[in-house]
């Protein structure tokens, strides 16, 4: 039999077995299985040449009987309905694992923001929020960055939406600038999340991070405040890659250099001709191994030859089903995407209850409360999975999905 690739119907299969698990009956995976709301929208957009192009958008918000939806907006060619109702049934189950007052969201549209000029998208972010402003708002849907998306993509959208609103809505939109309401520490907060959890899962294997062998695929947002959190801990950061390869220094590569002369979309390699491939990268002979960069890298053709003792999953489905079997089997300790990410939308959460009582906090606190967070979700998913003998993704589904289950069930919707 063939591996499932299909990131929306194995998230479904993992669900089913959560609840399963949990002792949920059928009618709580009906309801748990799609998005409650999916809509496209056609967003009509004037060209710098003056033609017009029509682009295919969406919004899924997957549950909101916990509270309103949340997820961010992607601007990639490659998006798909599929794609984005999965991506919204992974925001209900990290603001469940980090305990947030949300349930998940997502959304997404068909472009290429590389190819596109700055005006073009702004006239694209503006169009997608007229087209969605129905539906979303402060407490209802509170969209955010995510790939090829930025706080200039989120302040025009914020702009937009207090148009409609006739009020200054900040707390519509999270991963905003600081001078729009934004929150100290909001750009890293996802590699900090990635390096709490990293620090916790070498706690649990006797490892020290301080002069640990670290591998990071990709170098992008994600990857690229890793490799630098990592290296300042005194880790050793042996490998790094991007779209075009990956670069291999068993005694280190210079972060910082590679920091300075990596581009806005997270490339680097090409400036470099000793390279290898991205494959190679992930059978590095090394400690922690972190995908940082697109889904399907580890799967049951390359999961045996994982070297790592620990696999923290920065990237949203690194790790096909079968992959996680084999290294469960193999002893290696995964760190799931839905804990091991979920530092963005907890600090996306800090900046709307900052917008929502116009008070602000400093950079020192907001690391603070993100620490308390994860540490909290890690050690309750790791214990989960210690004592029903799981996998550490089982575990995390199950805690994600049983608080918008239980919350449904209080409603009565179940
Ligand atoms: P990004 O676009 O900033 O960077 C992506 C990196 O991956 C780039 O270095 C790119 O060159 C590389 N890459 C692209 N295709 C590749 C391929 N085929 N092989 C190897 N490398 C490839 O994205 P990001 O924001 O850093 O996000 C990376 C991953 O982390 C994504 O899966 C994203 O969904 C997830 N994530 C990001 C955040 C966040 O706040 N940035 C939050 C949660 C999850």
């Amino acid at each position: 039999m063939t591996e499932n690739l299909n990131l929306f119907t194995s998230t479904q299969g993992i669900v089913k077995e959560a609840l399963d698990k949990l002792g949920y009956d059928e009618a709580v995976f009906e309801l748990l299985k799609e998005p409650l709301r999916m809509i496209e929208v056609r967003i009509p957009v004037r060209m710098d040449d003056g033609s017009v192009k029509v682009f295919t958008g969406f919004r899924a918000q997957h549950n909101d009987a916990v509270g309103p939806t949340k997820g961010g907006v992607r601007f990639h060619p490659e998006v798909s309905r599929e794609e984005v109702k999965a991506l919204s049934i992974w925001m209900t189950l990290k603001c469940g694992i980090v305990d947030l007052p949300y349930g998940g969201g997502k959304g997404g549209i068909i472009c290429d923001p590389r190819e596109m000029s700055m005006h073009e998208i702004e006239r694209l972010s503006r169009g997608y929020v007229r087209a969605i402003s129905q539906v979303v708002g402060p407490n209802k849907d509170i969209p955010a960055p995510d790939v090829f998306t930025n706080s200039q993509i989120m302040a025009w959208m914020m702009d937009e939406y207090s148009r409609i609103d006739e009020f200054n809505s900040p707390g519509f939109i999270t991963g905003k600038p600081l001078v729009l309401g934004g929150s100290q520490g909001r750009d890293k907060a996802t590699a900090q999340g990635v390096t709490i959890c990293i620090n916790e899962a070498a706690k649990k294997r006797g490892l020290d991070v301080k002069g640990s062998r670290v591998v990071i695929q990709g170098f992008g947002n994600a990857g690229s405040f890793l490799a630098k959190f990592l290296h300042d801990a005194g880790a050793k950061v042996i490998g790094i890659s991007d779209a075009y390869g990956a670069l291999h220094d068993p005694d280190g590569l210079d972060i910082d250099y590679l920091l300075d002369r990596r581009d806005s979309f997270g490339t680097v390699t090409t400036l470099f001709e000793d390279t290898i491939s991205n494959k190679e990268l992930l059978e590095l002979d090394c400690d922690i191994l972190v995908p940082a960069a697109i889904s399907n890298q580890i799967t049951e053709e390359n999961a045996h030859d994982i070297k790592a003792s620990i696999v923290v999953e920065a990237a949203n489905g690194p790790t096909t089903s079968a992959a996680t079997k084999i290294l469960a089997d193999r002893g290696i300790l995964l760190v799931p995407d839905v804990l091991a990410s979920a530092g963005g939308v907890t600090v996306s959460y800090f900046e709307w209850v900052q917008n929502n009582q116009g008070y602000y906090w400093t950079e020192e606190e907001v690391s603070e409360k993100l620490l308390k967070k994860m540490t909290e979700a890690f050690e309750n998913i790791y214990t989960v999975s210690n004592t029903r003998n799981i996998d550490m993704r089982l575990a995390a589904y199950m805690v994600g999905a049983r608080r918008t289950a239980e919350a449904a069930r209080f409603r009565g919707w179940v």
